[in-house]
């Protein structure tokens, strides 16, 4: 399957694991601040009990004591990074004890508390105001607060790796899966709209939602089919029963030519052949794709030919017309390009395809036709095109678009209807300016 961002499968896998990974940085987020919090509450509790305790020495043994009492935690402490900060000073602001440098800028009247950082690791310190106007800030490191975080972080980071790894591995399998029968499905509709009758979409056993869609687009091509084939036989059935009278008509109008002396009446009776034979050739292309369309592929008579051969051999045959409608009329065919088929099917298509170049590019256009490798046929012009919006139509019977050349819009059923037997589809692409009819192989123009 290929990777199209336009692709709802490939949307949905994104977004669950984009959900994923909003839900676990969301997780990795709440479970951090709960647990800072949390240690925090902890070092302001073991703090004041240590004020507590210090407060009580205090009362006991005065300031001298609470001073001894300060420096002997503090030198057993880490110089560097201590796991304990105070700060002990007197009623005129002067440190007395401590490892503190400063009085951090926190209302010890009020009992406050903070984040210091100062040098080595940040602490959660405390101030309060002791009898005698002393101040004394008790702290805690949060190192090893801040060391749980990390490593919770670094749990978090390697489960949740795999886990959005995992989550777009399994995903892509379901696009993978998901993606390739909605594919096969849009292939089906395509090859179908290509002439391919009996395109439909092979079921297999699950029950899910995706074998339900493949059984209706089934049954609905069968309808679709059901439809046109009831349509066309009327067509052809009409054509069928009046083709005979007309030729017979035809052929009285020539006796009654024979015997007219009149020449307004000979005038008259030109016209009235005209317009026999204009129906009769509706009625034989009717007839003809009916032919074409009675067996869905070419086994019986098919044969391996050349197609540069065939293709050469009809250009000289238009080579002159062009000339005459001073049409610059030019081939690029690769030697030796052979195929299966059935080459008066082949030379229909290819007449048709220029018929039309021919009938459609005005006097001194160039049209080209180029036969290579494939087999890949592709008739073009630099005449007026096709508009975008008559492009989907032009295949179907009775279609005439733009200005009408005089034909009964039923020269691209048959040359669709022709590639189809062939396995080849029949594409329309913009030749800027012009027009450009490419038959090759399915996907390929
Ligand atoms: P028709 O018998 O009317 O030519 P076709 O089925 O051959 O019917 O073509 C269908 C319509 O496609 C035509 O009516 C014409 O408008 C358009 N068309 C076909 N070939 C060309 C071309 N080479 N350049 C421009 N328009 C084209």
């Amino acid at each position: 399957m290929k990777f199209r961002l336009a692709s709802i499968v490939i949307r949905q896998a994104l977004t669950s694991t984009l959900v994923m990974l909003v839900a676990i940085v969301g997780v990795a987020m709440a479970a951090t601040t709960t647990i800072e919090q949390q240690q925090r509450d902890d070092l302001l509790r073991t703090i004041d009990a240590d004020i507590a305790g210090l407060t009580d020495v205090m009362v006991q043994g005065g300031v001298a004591e609470l001073r001894r009492r300060i420096i002997d935690r503090t030198q057993l402490d880490s110089a560097t990074a201590p796991s304990a900060a105070y700060f002990l000073s007197d009623n005129t602001g002067r440190r007395i004890a401590g490892n503190i440098a400063r009085m951090p800028a926190i209302d010890a009247d009020h009992s406050q508390s903070s984040i210091l950082h100062a040098d080595g690791d940040p602490m959660i310190v405390r101030a309060t105001r002791l009898r005698g106007g002393l101040t004394l800030v008790v702290g805690r490191s949060l190192a090893s607060s801040a060391r749980l975080i990390e490593r919770l972080q670094t749990v978090i980071f390697f489960v949740a790796v795999p886990a959005i790894l995992a989550s777009m591995a399994a995903a892509a399998v379901v696009a993978a899966r998901f993606g390739d029968r909605i594919t096969v499905l849009n292939n089906v509709f395509t090859r179908f709209d290509h002439g391919e009758r009996l395109a439909r979409v092979g079921l297999n056993r699950s029950r899910d939602d995706l074998t339900a869609l493949a059984g209706n687009v089934n049954s609905h091509l069968d309808r679709i089919d059901e439809l046109l084939v009831a349509q066309r036989e009327i067509s052809d059935n009409i054509a069928h029963e009046l083709r005979t009278p007309l030729v017979h008509l035809d052929t009285r109008l020539i006796r009654a030519l024979e015997l007219s002396v009149d020449n307004r009446m000979t005038s008259e009776l030109e016209h009235a052949r005209q317009d026999i034979r204009s129906i009769v050739s509706l009625f034989d292309s009717l007839l003809d794709i009916a032919l074409a369309e009675a067996t869905s592929n070419i086994d019986e008579k098919a044969q391996f030919f050349d197609l540069s051969e065939l293709a050469a051999n009809l250009a000289e045959l238009y080579a002159a017309s062009a000339e005459e409608a001073s049409l610059d009329f030019s081939t690029r065919i690769a030697p030796g390009i052979m195929m299966r088929g059935e080459p008066m099917g082949i030379t229909r298509l290819i007449a048709n395809l220029l018929d039309n170049a021919f009938k459609y590019a005005p006097y001194g256009s160039r049209v080209r036709m180029t036969i290579s490798e494939g087999p890949r046929i592709m008739v073009e012009d630099n005449g007026p095109g096709i508009a975008k919006s008559d492009r989907d139509r032009i295949f179907s019977r009775f279609q005439r678009v733009g200005e009408s050349g005089g034909g009964h819009g039923l020269g691209l059923a048959l040359v669709r209807i022709i590639a189809a037997r062939h396995g080849l589809w029949s594409v329309y692409e913009d030749a800027e300016p012009g027009a450009r009819f490419v038959i090759c192989i399915a996907g390929e123009a």
